[in-house]
């Protein structure tokens, strides 16, 4: 049963009605461009075919109603009663989200419904965004305000970083609010201006999750923000995005060894991610490949991120022939890694590095194949009842 079926009988059995809207919002994977986001650098994803749903339907008293799924919950809250939680729940999403785009100036109206979603959480996926992402959708459905992807995105970031205490970048939401279907969208994380390419033709995305999860991240990554913030300083350039490869070579010797080695992963992985794009408008599959491979390589030995287990399963993928590249993708430290593979032998490819990973390390990994999918959208919209004229309804979402 589709996710969409699944919130949309529950809506029914709770509701005795069809829901007026259903919404998605899809989880992500980070092609290339890893450490890249705060350095006002470029980063490469693609929306997942693993999304957050929400069937749904108006309230005229202001209250937001929402159940669970996933989460086994039912709860609600005012939306002129908005107040933070001591220790975050799925809820807090909900109430983030409507409270940024309240302070936004969006005038917002209730609703009651039914959530569900199928991005794993926690596994580097980013299922926070896409639950973002989806309840920014659902009070666009019911109330009056214009639709504008970046604008939501930026909404949504700003719920993570303020009201849930996630310091994270713009990528997750950008991405899940922008996704296109089949195409990957560069991101300019500096002017988030975006532009798409598509996968190469032939080629598949696989997500490798090694099982792993990732433990003191928090102090590693604000340590590498550090790191990368004084090689910039030490250029007297607002971001190590405004160096290129060539001026960094003849001034490398300037910084000390470990950072060094951390501004060299980002002035490459910049440049890569670049180059990513154009092999991709050249539908070369090879060439992205090894740029990915590259970038597994930086990562581990330069911005030293990546994890045994990461590193076991890129091997295991690499190895493999029908990989065209393989490379941890996320904050690292654990959770997935990502593949470009030959769609014909995608299947095969999965079986064998599974087992190929569980072999070398004990674990048992998840892999999926996915598809580059559409970003935040209505999935379902019913008009009221009513006479009105046969078309759907669906003009204005
Ligand atoms: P991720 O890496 O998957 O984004 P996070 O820790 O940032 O992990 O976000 C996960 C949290 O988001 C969950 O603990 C939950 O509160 C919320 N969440 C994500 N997806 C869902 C869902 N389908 N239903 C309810 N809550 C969800
Ligand atoms: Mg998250």
């Amino acid at each position: 049963m589709s996710l969409a079926t699944k919130v949309s009988e529950h809506f029914v059995t709770e509701f005795a009605a069809d829901p007026a809207f259903i919404v998605r919002a899809p989880g992500r994977v980070n092609l290339i461009g890893e450490h890249t986001d705060y350095n006002d650098g470029f980063v490469f994803p693609l929306a997942i075919d693993h999304a957050a749903f929400i069937a749904l339907r108006p309230r005229d008293d202001g209250r937001v109603r929402a159940i669970s799924l996933d989460m086994g919950d039912r709860r609600e809250f005012a939306l002129d009663d908005l107040r933070p939680a001591a220790e975050v729940e799925w809820i807090d999403y909900l109430i983030g989200v409507a409270w940024v785009l309240q302070e936004r100036g969006y005038p917002l109206r209730g609703w009651e419904g039914v959530v569900g979603g199928d991005v794993p959480i926690g596994s580097g996926l980013s299922s926070s965004a896409a639950l973002e992402l989806a309840v920014a959708r659902a009070f666009y459905c019911v109330s009056d305000f214009d639709w504008e992807a970046k604008a939501m995105a930026l909404a949504c970031q700003k719920a993570e970083n303020d009201w849930l205490g996630v310091n994270c970048g713009i990528m997750d939401q950008m991405i899940s609010a922008a996704g296109l279907q089949d195409r990957a969208l560069l991101i300019d994380c500096r002017s988030l201006e975006t532009e798409s390419a598509p996968l190469p033709p032939g080629a598949a995305v696989a997500i490798l999750d090694t099982g792993t999860r990732r433990g003191l991240v928090d102090s590693a990554y604000n340590e590498r923000r550090e790191q990368c913030e004084a090689a910039a300083r030490h250029f007297v350039l607002p971001a190590l995005r405004d160096i290129d490869s060539a001026t960094y070579a003849k001034r490398a010797h300037e910084l000390d060894a470990l950072i060094r080695k951390r501004a060299r992963h980002v002035i490459h992985e910049n440049e890569r991610t670049l180059r990513a794009r154009d092999a991709m408008n050249a539908g070369d599959a090879v060439a992205l490949g090894k740029l990915m491979i590259e970038s597994h390589i930086s990562l581990r030995d330069d911005f030293e991120v990546s994890s045994p287990a990461l590193d076991a399963i890129v091997d295991c993928a690499k190895a493999d022939e029908s990989c065209y590249g393989a490379r941890m993708t996320g904050a690292g430290f654990g959770g997935c890694a990502v593949a470009l593979v030959e769609a014909d032998g995608a299947k095969d490819f999965v079986e064998r590095v599974s087992k190929c990973y569980l072999e070398a390390t004990g674990n048992q990994p998840s892999l999926y194949v996915t598809r580059a999918s559409a970003g935040a959208e209505t999935v379902v919209s019913t008009p009221p009842p009513g006479p009105l004229p046969e078309a759907s309804g669906s003009r204005r979402h």
